[in-house]
């Protein structure tokens, strides 16, 4: 029997779109809700969201990690929102031998910023499994965030959750007003090229994501919501399919398809 395929975690990739979907009950955060009924109950939780995208690859290792309301203009009810769930100093460690030699700081001062908390409250609303957060370093290239996710895969072997999240398609100064605006075309272009390169594991074109011309630079005018897809990608083992449990395209120009392996 293969113990280490029978317990790997499952790993998500989720688009997080609007910081109110915290507080909403939609069919996103439905499906992030169903999502975690079907797994087993990890024993932490490694985040790395499109909102730490900072200049090198840092891990939060504090025991309480913040709360981080990391946006403006929202209702105050969204600046009330805690999630107490714990830091996890060990995992953290983890993380930093399986990425030697590179130097992964450890770091007391980041917490959890919407990007985590706002799946993490329909995930897992008790807030009582441990999270450690993966900084974004924005001055490397795709294919070196692909990597890390690959070098950290075995982490999946030890009950931990790997969770990216972000936005294929995320562009705010295209957006139109209204939650069910259409796609514009580029948008849904990008979208299926994506969501058919991710369940035909072609994990090349997902890397060399800007050979999508135009559409690309649309659709990911700034990389750091799309790099999380690319962490989740690297974890994949060869024999593992993904598979969507929920897609749409939002104010024309944010997709929020997410996936499971
Ligand atoms: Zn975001």
């Amino acid at each position: 029997m293969n113990l280490s395929v029978n317990t790997r975690m499952p790993a998500i990739f989720a688009g997080h779109g609007s910081p109110m979907n915290a507080l909403s009950d939609n069919r996103y955060t439905q499906a992030l809700r169903a999502q975690a009924a079907l797994m087993p109950r990890p024993a932490g939780i490694l985040c790395v969201s499109a909102h730490w995208y900072t200049d090198c690859t840092s891990i939060t290792a504090m025991a309480r990690p913040r709360t981080i309301h990391d946006f403006s203009g929202f209702p105050q009810a969204l600046f009330d929102v805690q999630y107490p769930a714990p830091g996890d100093p060990q995992l953290a460690q983890k993380v930093q031998s399986l990425l030697l030699p590179m130097a992964v700081p450890a770091d007391f001062s980041w917490g959890l910023d919407h990007g985590a908390w706002q799946l993490l409250v329909h995930l897992y609303p008790q807030a009582d499994i441990p999270v450690v957060q993966l900084a974004i370093d924005a001055t490397q290239n795709a294919r070196f965030h692909y990597e890390l996710g690959r070098r950290l895969a075995p982490l999946r072997d030890q009950g931990v959750l790997l969770l990216g999240s972000g936005n294929i398609v995320h562009n705010l100064r295209e957006m139109r007003r209204g939650e069910d605006a259409p796609p514009f075309d580029w948008a849904a272009r990008f979208a299926a090229s994506v969501r058919k390169a991710v369940l035909a594991h072609d994990h090349e074109s997902l890397i060399d994501y800007g050979a999508f011309g135009n559409d690309a630079r649309l659709a990911v005018p700034t990389p750091e919501h799309y790099l999380p897809l690319l962490y989740v990608l690297g974890a994949q083992a060869p024999t593992e399919h993904a598979r969507v449990f929920v897609e749409g395209i939002e104010h024309g120009s944010l997709d929020m398809m997410s996936f499971s392996l």
